[in-house]
């Protein structure tokens, strides 16, 4: 019944996020046409009613509204400029809103190359990590006209928090705020492997320590909260590869030269995530880093194991 009134929606990128949000779209009762290089990512959304597009292209020709959730930059052009790309199949006067942690060159390319079509596109790249997406709460960071974020927030309120879906600014802002949200969640992480990793080595208690730093002016988000993944659980977060949190700073400092700003200690901890790429692969969690340190310290922070 409700179908009638809500756009179809086109997905392509059915991965660690996109999984998630094309279910809660689903649930909500969107219908969906989905693509993926992997055709298999699709079988539940398709037993549920989703239609499978062959091609980006197919996807975008088949919706009102086409949404991308890709790896990287490089991902991102290739499903929008390709021989079967979004621009191949897209209406004149279309949308496309690219809900990947990249950067604006891609969008900025089509405004400049493809403007006579009247386009309508957005940023509008996610935090809150497959759980978020798995529990339709992410927060959205949306960059583009405030008029097309009205007409897409009950697509953004069936994957998000509505209370943190922010229209954070024009064409580009949306990527822009998501580089820096990473680029300071994954310096407090070091920073934090870096602090617990000493004092405990210099003999004091793990929760002792987190305690103290908790009730001290250094106590942020991921001391109290974030941490607790890998104290209690040794949970390293499999669910963001470390490859792509290596993308996010890599693009994060590109973004810092860009606008000329040093970023000195960005390109530190940018250094030791390599360091815990290269060291534990591509695969491992976006929380490994603090394995290095773990390693250093020839022990896991765990809190049961200080307990035991
Ligand atoms: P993922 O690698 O799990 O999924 C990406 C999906 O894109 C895969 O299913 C892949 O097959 C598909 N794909 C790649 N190239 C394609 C193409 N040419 N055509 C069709 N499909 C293609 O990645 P993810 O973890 O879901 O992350 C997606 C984006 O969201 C990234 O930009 C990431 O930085 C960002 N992000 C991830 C998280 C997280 O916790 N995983 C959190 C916030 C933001």
């Amino acid at each position: 019944m409700t179908h009638a009134v809500l756009p179809t929606v086109g997905f392509i990128g059915l991965g660690n996020m996109g999984s998630g949000m094309t279910r809660n779209l689903q649930r909500a009762g969107f219908p969906l046409v989905v693509n993926d290089l992997r055709r298999e990512s699709a079988a539940e959304l398709v037993a549920g009613g989703a239609r499978w597009a062959a091609t980006p292209a197919e996807a975008a020709a088949a919706s009102d509204v086409v949404i991308t959730m890709l790896p990287t930059p490089r991902h991102v052009d290739a499903v929008v400029n390709g021989p079967d790309g979004i621009l191949a199949g897209i209406a004149d006067g279309g949308t496309w809103v690219d809900m990947s942690t990249s950067v604006p060159e891609v969008a900025d390319a089509v405004r400049r190359a493809h403007g006579a079509r009247g386009l309508r596109i957005l940023d509008a790249p996610v935090s809150g990590m497959s759980v978020g997406a798995a529990n339709g709460m992410l927060q959205i960071f949306v960059g583009g006209e405030a008029e097309d974020v009205a007409r897409l927030r009950p697509v953004f309120e069936a994957m998000g928090d509505p209370e943190r879906i922010l229209h954070v600014g024009g064409a580009g802002a949306g990527y822009a705020v998501k580089l820096m949200i990473n680029q300071l969640w994954f310096s407090h992480l070091v920073a934090t492997a870096e602090v617990l990793a000493i004092g405990v080595k210099a003999g004091v208690d793990l929760d002792v320590l987190r305690d103290s730093l908790i009730a001290s002016p250094a106590n942020s988000n991921f001391v109290e909260h974030d941490v607790l993944s890998i104290l209690d659980r040794g949970d390293y977060d499999e669910g963001f590869a470390i490859a792509l949190a290596c993308k996010d700073l890599g693009l994060s400092i590109d973004l810092a030269r860009s606008v000329g700003v040093p970023a000195e200690l960005s390109a530190v901890v940018e250094q030791i995530y390599r360091r815990a790429k290269a060291q534990y692969g591509d695969l491992a969690g976006e929380m490994t880093p603090v394995q290095l340190y773990e390693d250093l310290i020839g022990r896991p922070l765990r809190r049961e194991a200080v307990a035991a």
